[in-house]
């Protein structure tokens, strides 16, 4: 079937997702201890990834860690902790950095979901690693779920789903499954910020606009006060000459990508949120964010790691690359400040 076969493709590229992070973190990129629980097998002793890709790791992963710091201190000034939804998480570990730094009482529910294949090799991973289990609770806090393809913890939540089908059917009766006290699992009183790295692509417009439309619909039928924000890190630009080698190089891993067709420009990104009433969305690319977004000191320090010769590519490739973001308000009452 090759439908199955695509998918498999799909749900690969979070190994090489996380290879290429533990590559940027045994060069000194970045500092994450939790990644190398969650690489496949005989992984940890493949060579590095290119200098490269570690810079595009690198520079992707302070750009979105910025925004979501900035997205904690925007909650926290509106005096509310808030919620994180990471879609087609993969075998991301921004949950451990968060849960085990300096802003851990500002976060009140991370949520991860992916296919259930990822979220059961996640799951496990979990329950064998004494570093990730502690971050979650009291070991009796923590459970197994939906047949061990979810994990379940006060703060913590793994759902399996396949986020092409219908909200409505697929992500609803998860996210609005009642706790002992009542409470839908995704609270719909508290900022939330969903996230999408690396994911849309594999999806059709229709199939990622009705996403986030469902959640658009499920804050503003709360009634509550309370803000969305969103942040999509994706390729764009694949029909100019370097974009199309980039596309080929993909198709000869058969990696299909629905959601690139028409391939979005730089101007139609913020699209992707102000399509759905949000107030506010900006886009950069990853070539702008490595130029100015980065501090000088750490930018020395990068440039020292590993020697590159191909700064050309480098630029144009990371200019290929874009983090869009936006927010939109709900319900009465004013909201006392704005994220970035
Ligand atoms: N977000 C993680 C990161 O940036 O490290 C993982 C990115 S990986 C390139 C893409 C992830 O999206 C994979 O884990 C894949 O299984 C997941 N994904 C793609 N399409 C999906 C779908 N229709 N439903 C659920 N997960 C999906």
């Amino acid at each position: 079937d090759e439908r199955i076969d695509t998918d498999a493709a799909v749900r690969q590229t979070d190994s090489d997702a996380a290879i290429a992070r533990f590559s940027a973190v045994q060069k000194q990129y970045l500092y994450d201890p939790f990644i190398k629980h969650f690489l496949p097998r005989g992984a940890q002793h493949q060579s590095a990834r290119p200098p490269l890709i570690n810079i595009g790791t690198y520079v992707r992963s302070q750009a979105i860690d910025y925004l979501v710091n900035q997205w904690i201190t925007f909650s926290a000034q509106e005096g509310k902790k808030c919620q994180i939804v990471s879609l087609g998480a993969g075998s991301d570990t921004r949950f451990w950095r968060l849960a085990t730094g300096p802003r851990k009482e500002t976060l009140a529910k991370y949520i991860e979901i992916d296919f259930a294949e990822n979220t059961t090799k996640k799951a496990m991973a979990i329950r064998k690693s004494r570093d990730l289990s502690a971050a979650l609770g009291k070991p009796e806090d923590v459970t197994l779920v939906s047949g061990g393809t979810g994990l379940s913890s006060p703060v913590y939540h793994l759902l399996a789903a396949d986020l092409r089908s219908s909200p409505t059917s697929s992500l609803a009766p998860l996210l609005q499954a009642k706790d002992a006290i009542s409470l839908p699992l995704l609270d719909p009183s508290l900022p939330t910020l969903l996230l999408f790295e690396c994911v849309l692509v594999y999806m059709t417009p229709a199939q990622s606009s009705g996403l986030i439309q469902w959640f658009v619909d499920y804050f503003s039928q709360s009634g509550s006060h309370t803000t969305l924000g969103g942040i999509v890190y994706e390729m764009f630009g694949l029909s100019d000459p370097f974009g199309k080698v980039m596309l080929a190089n993909l198709k000869t891993r058969h990696v299909e990508l629905p959601g690139a067709e028409p391939y979005p420009t730089f101007e139609s990104l913020r699209n992707r949120f102000l399509q759905h009433g949000f107030e506010e969305s900006n886009a950069t690319t990853l070539r702008d964010y490595r130029r100015s977004g980065i501090e000088s000191s750490e930018r020395q320090r990068i440039s020292q790691l590993e020697l590159l010769d191909e700064m050309e590519e480098l630029e144009l490739v990371l200019a290929h690359y874009a983090i869009t973001w936006g927010w939109k308000s709900f319900g009465d009452g004013e909201q006392k400040s704005r994220w970035s």
